[in-house]
């Protein structure tokens, strides 16, 4: 079913009551929120007369949660929103694919909204080329050459990027070997990018890589990086350079053969929400690399955290299947690794809601604010004490209109 967002949301005005509610940053307690035209109008404000009212007793109402690393398709943006994530940034898509899905998601109130980079720089047989074949990609872009990445940054905002994606990657923790990007070509899409006020993102899952791209200056690391214990002077020199890191412990997780995704998938708030062969996916991982690489990771996070960078709640989860991760779902087993890492659970709430939509510059979203979007999530319980609680799921808005809480068929 398609509805245009402003038909529903110019007739919607209605006041959510008797819920905590957790701003994106801090806890307000039980205060009205007033949502009209799929703005939020005011919060703690006067009730109006003859409004909807939303009773939410015992629940707590986030702002719609958002997942800072997908891989993404109008299913997988479906069964997000019912798992209360009203955006997905998305970090390596098909232009062929990502064009007409946005325009899908303009006109759809039953998909979270979406960003992208479009394709990421990579050689033309590097990272993740290798996890893609029979998926029917179109010939990638990529450059070569220092005088060849002004052209590569131009095709890509060209396709609507909102952002530019590198992938530094030599396979190692694939189990693979892997043409690697030179530093050269990251240096100067940083710079092409930055003078098109375009942020510059890289993949790096090793202290080598990372510390290179660091270096070219990039914005933010996709991943966390876990081939052996962090360096002091890594982390200082990420903190120092206002980089942001979205961990990714999921997908770390799943490489190292945690099995996080299988536990998640016996909660029964997610096993009735994903299909057979989702959940079947979510319960396998990759194990291509050392159990004890999970702990590095995590030992990462704290390091990270402890140095002040700003930390995004991601999970790389791909609507190519990649085992260990489901979309929606696996975003709550992040804040629980989050915390798991040494985060408290109001700290893993922002990483999912204030912090990802101020790197991001999404102005319009992220917080409980008047004046923006009403992206909302409303759930049972308490995740700023109980992070589990998130995944109790009552109600979602996106734009003010109330989105899907239940699967349907596959064959939408
Ligand atoms: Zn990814």
């Amino acid at each position: 079913m398609l509805r245009t967002t402003e038909a529903n949301g110019a007739m919607n005005h209605f006041v959510i009551t008797g819920a905590r509610v957790f701003d994106g940053e801090d806890l307000l307690g039980v205060v009205d929120v007033e949502v009209a035209d799929g703005t939020i109008v005011s919060v703690a404000g006067r009730r109006p007369e003859g409004v909807e009212l939303i009773d939410g007793t015992g629940a707590t109402l986030l702002p719609g949660l958002i997942d800072a690393h997908t891989h993404t398709d109008a299913e997988s943006l479906r069964q997000s929103l019912t798992f209360g994530i009203t955006t997905e940034l998305d970090m390596l898509s098909m232009p062929e694919r990502m064009i007409p899905l946005r325009r899908q998601v303009a006109e759809s109130s039953d998909l979270a909204d979406v960003r992208s980079p479009s394709v990421g720089l990579t050689p033309a047989d590097g990272h993740p080329h290798q996890l893609r074949q029979g998926e029917g990609d179109p010939p990638w872009p990529t450059a070569t050459r220092v005088d060849e990445i002004p052209a590569f940054v131009e095709g890509r905002i060209a396709e609507g990027a909102d952002y530019l994606k590198v992938l530094v990657e030599d396979g190692h923790l694939f189990g693979s070997s892997l043409p690697r990007l030179a530093p050269e070509l990251v240096a100067a899409t940083v710079r092409e990018g930055h003078a098109r006020n375009t942020m510059v993102l890289a993949h790096a899952m090793t202290i080598e890589t990372a510390d290179q791209v660091v270096d070219a200056g990039v914005d933010g690391l996709t991943h966390s990086f876990f081939d052996r214990p962090h360096t002091d002077e890594l982390i200082e020199k990420i903190a120092a350079a206002g980089i942001f890191v979205i961990p990714t412990l999921t997908v770390i997780a799943s490489i190292t053969g945690e099995p996080a995704g299988a536990q998640l998938a016996q909660d029964p708030r997610v096993s009735s929400k994903l299909t057979p062969t989702w959940l079947d996916n979510l319960s396998g991982t990759m194990a291509m690399s050392p159990a004890e690489n999970f702990g590095y990771a995590l030992e990462t996070l704290a390091a990270l955290h402890r140095a002040g960078v700003d930390i995004l709640a991601g999970t790389d989860a791909a609507h190519l299947g990649a085992p260990g991760m489901a979309h929606g779902a696996s975003l709550h087993g992040e804040l629980r690794l989050l915390v798991m890492g040494g985060f408290t659970p109001m700290e893993a709430l922002r990483a999912a809601t204030s912090v990802p939509a101020r790197r991001f510059g999404l102005d319009d979203r992220g917080r409980i604010k008047p004046g923006l979007r009403a992206d909302l999530t409303l759930v049972a319980g308490d995740p700023t004490t109980t992070i589990g609680d998130t995944l109790s799921v009552q109600r979602v808005w996106r734009g003010g209109i109330p989105g899907p809480l239940t699967p349907t068929p596959a064959a939408r």
